[in-house]
């Protein structure tokens, strides 16, 4: 129902033993796709008895509000940790809708036509709201019965904190259980504080993303050094450190490789400051679910020790300690969202730094086309920001290793645990290219029975 050929509105949706359900229900943020938020579900949610929840990403969240406003009751199963960040990533969500139809609305008013969308707004704070008492948790590793027999189980997928893959399994009549594996999101290896993806022995069905498929990551162990360089080039210059990033995730990773950079001396004591309210409320989930940490950062902090805090982190909670920022002397380096410089507090901090040789902007994620990130980093001499021109001056830095997707030989290494041939993988978000070519590459390693799914393909597991 989503995320067939291409990357977001994650969705599949299942009928097994008399029981319907959903895995993801995720918001599509492709330009050209987004009408089919708006477009009514391709099944009744009043008739669906759950919804399993892989991750708190909008992609794979998003449309939660709007199944729940459209009649859907059942619970909504995930770990406690995808609760924590799904209720952020929804109420931020509702209030990007509400500003978007006020926008909406102005922008006809002014040129007198109608759009194709109704001005309202696609789902309200209120609407979120209603979703979150159907929330049910569960820990990872921990089966549970969803109706019929048909049981479901969590496990660690190593992509952002309380992310999962999930098992289900399906009572056949007068045969085996059926294993049915859903890949999520899929993390990489040794990304720090996250455990590394689960492994599976077997599974008759497997449905397995494909973002990176025809790619290979650089490597991840470099960051460190490359983030040194960064502090240390703009300290002897005398600039600041700006670096856009997103509040999920990955600014709680930069947190955490500045401390150990900071505790083994390889970079000078400058002030950082988290600039972010959302990335200071996703950092307190980390917090209180210390228990998913991999086994370094438990050993971090069974020396008193927290991953994402050190001396001289700063959170700016508000918009006057924001600005405060741009008053010191000397380099600071400054994390704020969003992660695209499409929005958020990184613009006046752009505004601020930009057209200053000695200040550097350095990316740490990927940047869609048509943003102003990416105008950035593609070497724009000029760029528009808040209305205004600005001279780019500062260096434009870029860490290439920073991924929360397994690349080709990561996903494929994941299938490769399984002792015998599924009896079908089909292959899900990803564009057509990655996804078409890791199908044949898998195809041609194995010889296994591999498809690429379609927008709401329908198929008959047996
Ligand atoms: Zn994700």
């Amino acid at each position: 129902m989503g995320a067939a050929q291409n990357v977001t509105g994650s969705c599949y949706y299942l009928e097994a033993a008399g029981v319907r359900l959903l895995v993801d229900c995720g918001m599509y943020q492709e330009r050209d796709l987004k009408d089919r938020n708006w477009a009514r579900f391709p099944f009744d949610p009043r008739h669906l008895d759950c919804v399993l929840l892989t991750h708190g990403h909008l992609d794979h969240c998003g449309l939660l509000p709007k199944l729940v406003k459209e009649g859907f009751k059942g619970r909504i199963y995930c770990t406690p940790a995808t609760e924590d960040i799904a209720r952020i990533i929804l109420l931020d969500s509702a209030k990007l809708q509400v500003e978007d139809a006020k926008q909406k609305q102005k922008r006809h008013e002014q040129e007198g036509r109608k759009g194709p969308h109704p001005e309202i707004p696609l789902y309200t704070q209120i609407d979120a709201e209603r979703t979150f008492p159907l929330f049910s948790t569960v820990a990872y590793e921990t089966p549970v019965e969803i109706g019929r027999g048909i049981h479901a189980s969590f496990h660690d997928a190593g992509h952002i904190l309380g992310s999962s893959m999930i098992r289900l399994s399906v009572p056949g009549d007068n045969k085996e259980d059926r294993i049915i594996l859903f890949s999520g999101d899929m993390g990489r290896r040794n990304t720090p504080i996250l455990r590394d993806p689960t492994l599976f022995k077997k599974a008759d069905y497997v449905l397995v993303e494909s973002t990176y498929g025809n790619r290979l990551h650089k490597e991840n162990a470099t960051i460190p050094a490359e983030l040194a360089e960064a502090v240390n080039t703009t300290n002897n210059a005398g600039g600041n450190l700006v670096i856009p990033s997103f509040a999920v995730e990955r600014t709680q990773e930069l947190l955490y490789h500045l401390h150990m950079l900071l505790r083994e001396d390889k970079i000078p004591h400058l002030l950082v400051f988290m600039d972010s309210p959302m990335a200071m409320r996703v950092t307190e989930v980390f917090s209180r679910h210390r228990n998913l940490f991999d086994q370094e950062t438990l050993e971090l902090i069974s020396r008193g020790e927290h991953p994402c805090d050190f001396p001289g982190l700063v959170i700016c909670r508000t918009m006057a300690e924001s600005k405060a920022i741009n008053h010191i002397r000397g380099t600071v380096i400054i994390i704020a969202g969003s992660g695209m410089c499409t929005g958020g507090r990184i613009k006046h901090h752009l505004i601020n730094n930009i057209t200053r040789p000695e200040s550097a902007i350095l990316f740490v994620g990927y940047q869609a086309e048509a943003t102003l990130g990416r105008t950035i980093l593609d070497g724009a001499d000029q760029v528009r920001i808040l209305g205004q021109e600005y001279m780019v001056r500062a260096q434009i830095q870029k860490i290439e290793g920073f991924s929360a997707h397994a690349d080709r030989d990561e996903l494929f290494g994941w299938l490769s645990a399984l002792k015998s041939p599924p009896r079908h993988v089909f292959v899900t978000h990803g564009e057509p290219e990655a996804a078409n070519e890791f199908a044949a590459w898998v195809r041609g390693k194995k010889g296994w029975n591999i498809s690429v799914a379609s927008y709401q393909d329908e198929v008959t597991l047996d």
